[in-house]
C-alpha cells in the first residue's frame, strides 16, 4: 500500500469536533487505499500552558523534566484521534514517540531526530491497521528520556516520517490554506503561493514565518519529500494548498517571493571594547556556551583602539546573554564599559531566489523603509535574503510597505 503522512496542527485538533473533522479527512485517504500516518500536535494553547507551568517552577528548570511535561499535550490528541477513527470503523492506534521509537539526540527541548525504525508500525500495517496516529514533537533520547523537537516540532516529525516511510506525500494541515507572501494576519494583501522553492521556504521559516518549522523544510529538501501546506477547514482536492518543491519545478517567480518577520528580537551593544585580535571570540565564545542564539552582528569602526560591538538575539535570551558577558568581564577575559540592551526591536526580511540574479533589491528595501520614516538599526544579507532590525512598533507598517513595494499581491 502507498503511504501518506497527514499532520494536523494545534488549531486543527483544538476540540473533539475538530478532531472528528480531521479524522473524516483521514478516512477519505484511507478509502483511496492509502496506509496513513497521522501526526498530531497538542490542542492549540496547550503547549504554551505547559511551558508556562514549567517556567513557574524555576527559571533554571531541568530540561529533561521540561520535555516530560511539554510533550504530554500530544499524547492526549494522539489517543483521541485514534479513538475517533475507531468509532468510524477505521483500524487505528496511537503511538507515542518512544513506542515507535523515534530516536533523537539528547539535546533536550531542541532535540534532533536521529532515526525512525519502521518495523513496529509496518508490522501493524501488515496486520491490517490502516492508520498509525503518532504524537508529534516528541522522541526518546539514547538515555531513554523523553525529548522534544523545539516549538513547532510536529512539522518536523511529519516530514521525518514521510522520509522514513517513503510516503507519497506529506500534507501539513493548518489554519491557513497555504504559504502566503507574508503572514496573512499581518498583511491583508498577502497572496497565497501555489508553489514555493525549498530554499525560499527555508529562509522564510528561519526568519520567523512559523507556518513550517525550519528543520522540517531542511529535512524535506534533503530527502526530497513532497511537502504540501493546506487548510484543515476547507475542502481540498489534489491541487489545494501550497507545494514546497525544488526550484526547477517553479516556472516563474518574483524577485522577492515573501516577507518574513520576527517580533521578539533584541539588540545588545557592548560599548568600548578593546579592538584587538581575539575580541570577537572573547564575546561570542561565552555567549555560545550560555546557549544564546546570536543572529546579526556588527562591529563599529574603532577609534583610539576602542570599538562598539552590537549583536541581536531572541528577547527571552537577553538575561542569559547579560549574565554570560558580565561573568566574562569579572573573570577578566573581556573588557567593556557598558552593556546596553534594546529589547523593543523586530526583524523584517525580504526573501527570494530571484535576488541572486537581480540587483537593486536592497536599495529598494531601504528606500521604502526610509519613505515610511523607519530607521534601520542593523542590516544582514545573504544570497537570497535581506534582513533589517527596526523598532518593533513599526514592524507591521514595514511588512505592509515592503509587500506593496515589491508588488507581492500580484503573481
Ligand atoms: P499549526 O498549529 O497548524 O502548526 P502554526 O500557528 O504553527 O499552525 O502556523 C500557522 C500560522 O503561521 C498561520 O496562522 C499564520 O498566522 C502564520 N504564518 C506566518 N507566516 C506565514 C506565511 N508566510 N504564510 C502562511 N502563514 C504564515
Ligand atoms: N505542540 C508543539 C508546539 O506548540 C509542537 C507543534 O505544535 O508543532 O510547539
Ligand atoms: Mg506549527
Amino acid at each position: 500500500m502507498p503511504t501518506l503522512v497527514m499532520k494536523f496542527g494545534g488549531t486543527s485538533v483544538a476540540t473533539l469536533d475538530r478532531i472528528r473533522r480531521a479524522a473524516k479527512r483521514v478516512g477519505v485517504e484511507v478509502a483511496k487505499g492509502y496506509d496513513v500516518i497521522v501526526i498530531v500536535s497538542a490542542m492549540s494553547g496547550k503547549t504554551n500552558e505547559l511551558v508556562g507551568w514549567v517556567g513557574e517552577t524555576s527559571p533554571f528548570y531541568d530540561a529533561r523534566e521540561y520535555d516530560a511535561v511539554v510533550s504530554s499535550g500530544e499524547n492526549v490528541t494522539a489517543g483521541l484521534m485514534a479513538l475517533v477513527l475507531q468509532e468510524m470503523d477505521i483500524p487505528a492506534r496511537s503511538w507515542q514517540g518512544w513506542q515507535v521509537p523515534l530516536i533523537t539526540n539528547s539535546a533536550h527541548s531542541q532535540a534532533r531526530i536521529e532515526e525512525i525504525p519502521t518495523e513496529n508500525i509496518n508490522t501493524k500495517f501488515a496486520e491490517g491497521m490502516k492508520v498509525a496516529v503518532v504524537a508529534g514533537f516528541q522522541g526518546i533520547s539514547p538515555e531513554g528520556r523523553i525529548t522534544t523537537l523545539g516549538r513547532g516540532g510536529s512539522d518536523t516529525t511529519a516530514v521525518a516520517f514521510a522520509a522514513a516511510f517513503d510516503a507519497e506525500r506529506c500534507d501539513i494541515y493548518t489554519d491557513v490554506d497555504g504559504v502566503y507572501t507574508t503572514d496573512p494576519r499581518v498583511s491583508p494583501k498577502a497572496r497565497k503561493l501555489e508553489k514555493i522553492a525549498f530554499e525560499e521556504m527555508l529562509e522564510l521559516a528561519s526568519l520567523g514565518a512559523k507556518v513550517l518549522q525550519t528543520r522540517s523544510v531542511e529535512l524535506a529538501m534533503r530527502y526530497k519529500v513532497k511537502l504540501r501546506v493546506l487548510s484543515s477547514f476547507e475542502d481540498n482536492d489534489e491541487t489545494a494548498g501550497t507545494l514546497v518543491c525544488a526550484e526547477e519545478d517553479i516556472m516563474e517567480s518574483n524577485v522577492v517571493s515573501g516577507i518574513a518577520f520576527s517580533r521578539d528580537e533584541s539588540k545588545m551593544t557592548l560599548i568600548s571594547v578593546k579592538d584587538k585580535p581575539g575580541i570577537a571570540a572573547a564575546i561570542f565564545g561565552p555567549l555560545s556556551e550560555a546557549g544564546v542564539n546570536v543572529d546579526m552582528i556588527i562591529q563599529n569602526i574603532a577609534e583610539e583602539g576602542l570599538t562598539d560591538m552590537t549583536f541581536s538575539c531572541p528577547t527571552d535570551q537577553v538575561k542569559r546573554a547579560e549574565k554570560a558577558l558580565n561573568a566574562a568581564k569579572e573573570a577578566g577575559v573581556l573588557e567593556f564599559d557598558e552593556l546596553v540592551a534594546d529589547t523593543e526591536v523586530a526583524k523584517v526580511s525580504a526573501v527570494g531566489i530571484g535576488m541572486r540574479s537581480q540587483s537593486g533589491v536592497a536599495a529598494k528595501m531601504f528606500k521604502t523603509l526610509s519613505d515610511e520614516g523607519i530607521n534601520i538599526k542593523v542590516i544582514a544579507t545573504s544570497e537570497i535574503k535581506i534582513s533589517v532590525l527596526i523598532d518593533r512598533k513599526y514592524m507591521e507598517l514595514a511588512v505592509q510597505a515592503l509587500h506593496d513595494a515589491f508588488e507581492l499581491e500580484k503573481a
